[in-house]
């Protein structure tokens, strides 16, 4: 290892990917962040299109492609590089996992650029007109403690820039739904999937990977519990749910790839909690 470098091991499959840290920035390699899916089925790809803070995700198919949630805001660069790689010069819709910070920031301006509709949970919608949410509750010890320090203000460390555009809210449905022709095109069904926050939603694409924002997370030794959520007594049964739709993988916002083994073991530790 090279002095200054910081070694990251991710879950299996994903290999090791390095942060180097350069007169106190960070830059990483993007051949190791970067990494993309393709359903057997459909053949719908799904990019990973930043990763460390917050993962983004691009879905696309015969040129029709929608972006799943947007970072924090100084990857916004990075973001829009990201996407004229892959030729990328319209979207067909954001869509929103949920409104954190780490999730919306680049809302504003990435809407403005392509000009396209925006998706989130009605529950959800509110917080964008705000221009902050909340911290969730801490889960673990040292979120528990992290937010007993700060206290509810936290929330004043994570302002975001207040989106004022229309948001459509069909995202509401309990039951999977299919949202007009770009969903049927890419095969993308929306499900609720409470616990982190109420109005949290995952993405499976082609009924065989889930893209599911906060719900669940593979940064603590295979642990998929999320380090905050308002209602954590509901994760066990949101990850049952995303369980029955079958899809073989489940890729976080925070962390990489999650197998059906590690949500089921997921379930087994925290059914109780
Ligand atoms: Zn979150
Ligand atoms: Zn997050």
């Amino acid at each position: 290892m090279t002095k200054g470098t910081v070694p990251f091991v991710m879950t299996k499959g994903t290999g090791r990917f390095v942060t180097r840290v350069v007169r106190g920035r960070t830059s990483y390699s993007w051949m190791e962040i970067m990494k993309t899916w393709i359903t057997r089925k459909n053949g719908i790809e799904i990019f990973r299109l930043l990763g460390i803070r917050c993962n983004c995700y691009l879905v696309r198919k015969d040129g029709i492609s929608v972006i799943i949630d947007t970072s924090v805001r100084r990857e916004y660069a990075t973001l829009l590089r990201r996407l004229k790689e892959l030729q990328v010069d319209k979207l067909a819709c954001i869509l929103l996992t949920h409104v954190h910070f780490d999730h919306v920031a680049n809302l504003t301006r990435l809407q403005g650029r392509f000009d396209c509709p925006v998706y989130a949970h009605s529950l959800e919608e509110g917080f964008l007109r705000e221009g902050h949410t909340r911290l969730p509750k801490g889960t673990k010890p040292f979120t528990k403690l992290a937010i007993g320090f700060v206290g509810n203000n936290v929330w004043r460390m994570h302002r975001f820039a207040v989106f004022c555009g229309r948001v459509f809210t069909e995202l509401s449905d309990d039951l999977m739904v299919v949202l007009g022709p770009v969903f049927e095109q890419l095969n993308l069904q929306v499900l609720h999937t409470p616990g982190h926050t109420a109005g949290s939603v995952s993405f499976v694409v082609d009924s065989e990977i889930a893209l599911v924002g906060d719900a669940m997370v593979s940064q603590f030794q295979r642990d998929v519990f999320p380090p905050f959520a308002n209602a954590p007594e509901q994760l066990p049964t949101t990850w049952r749910t995303l369980l029955d739709t079958g899809c073989r993988c489940f890729l976080p916002a925070h962390g990489s790839e999650i197998s059906r083994n590690q949500v089921e073991r997921g379930i087994s530790k925290y059914r109780a909690v």
